[in-house]
């Protein structure tokens, strides 16, 4: 209250606001602690997941019972949101965000923080924001490096913000990394302490719109490193592209695509296919480094074949695809593949 600009009417807008955080890991732990702490009054928080003992190092929401337990994510965060503060309104999804059910989630906030692990459900995000006119906020946090932006494109001209400098996420990265291509927290770590500072960062960001403090927003893609505890600010002032095929052409291709088609259960053999976003080439050879850390892996009759903890057993072919085999829930096999291949 005593913040300059943090008074009574800004604490009234932060009461009524209502926040959508996708993905509750490390980077959506930090972040919904902050906006329930800030007294954001309504909180959806969507994750597919449930808490593993690897989590609790980042994931400052949960505890060692609730990883014992497998409570899902969205639910642990929600009981703890409630503890926090029994007068906020939290409603937890334990869902995977696809094209079929993201809109109904968007439509209903007025701010979406990205708490995600993979790119195509950010793609995805930013179609939906700026088709719905909403601000999303983008953190993405691995090993020991962070970035973060607002994509204001949705909200331009209800920010007073020329279109120009308010570029949406294809504005500056058109397409999705290919699979395989970026590094997960699964395969490249995360420095616990990194990923508190991104999700931080994004979390004021948030605050600051919900609070009507527009003025302080960061439009830059702000990003930090730990390694060589470097920081950085690239303006986005004349970032944004008229011939962008989402806030451009609004041509919301991640939204249209059928997402869902991904996972195939192999019925009777206890797995499941998954099948990549955008078919590609895999490197192989490549993935097998990568994936070291997380079981052993070989080249086998041109498939990369390992074990994962558990029972779980993960072949990929060259075209993308992956077998996922412990498990005929779709749900768990598109997050081993998020995990060890990306996307
Ligand atoms: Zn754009």
């Amino acid at each position: 209250m005593i913040l300059p600009g943090f008074g009574v009417a800004a604490q009234a807008r932060l009461a009524g606001a209502h926040a959508l955080v996708v993905g509750c890991g490390a980077l959506g732990c930090t972040a919904i602690d902050l906006l329930a702490r800030a007294g954001v009054g309504t909180l959806t928080l969507v994750d597919r997941d449930v808490v593993e003992l690897t989590n609790l190092q980042r994931q400052s929401l949960y505890v060692d019972a609730d990883a014992r337990a497998g409570v899902p994510k969205a639910e642990a965060a929600k009981r703890r949101v409630q503890a926090i503060d029994p007068a906020l309104r939290v409603h937890a999804c334990v869902e995977h965000l696809s094209s079929d059910n993201v809109e109904e989630f968007v439509n209903d906030c007025e701010v979406i923080i990205d708490g995600l692990d993979n790119y195509r459900t950010r793609y995805l995000l930013n179609d939906a924001a700026v088709k719905l006119g909403k601000a999303f906020v983008h953190a993405g946090a691995v090993a020991m490096r962070g970035t973060s932006m607002p994509i204001l494109a949705g909200v331009a001209g209800a920010l007073g913000i020329p279109r120009s400098d308010a570029p949406c996420l294809r504005c500056v990265f058109p397409e999705v990394p290919a699979p395989g291509e970026g590094e997960t927290c699964d395969t490249a770590g995360v420095f616990g302490p990194a990923v508190a500072m991104v999700g931080a960062y994004a979390a004021g960001q948030a605050i600051k719109l919900l609070a009507g403090r527009v003025d302080l927003l960061d439009v830059s893609f702000w990003s930090m490193e730990l390694e060589t505890n470097r920081m950085s600010r690239m303006s986005l002032a004349g970032a944004g592209r008229a011939e962008c095929p989402c806030c451009g052409a609004r041509q919301f291709e991640f939204l249209d695509a059928e997402t869902d088609g991904r996972c195939t259960v192999l019925c009777g053999r206890n797995a499941v296919q998954v099948r990549p976003a955008a078919v590609a080439q895999m490197d192989l050879v490549r993935l097998q480094m990568r994936l070291a850390s997380l079981g052993t892996f070989v080249m086998a009759d041109g498939l990369l074949v390992g074990s994962l903890a558990g029972s779980m057993e993960l072949s990929v072919f060259p075209d993308g695809r992956a077998i996922v085999r412990g498990t005929t829930d779709p749900m768990v096999a598109q997050t081993i593949y998020d995990r060890c291949i990306g996307q």
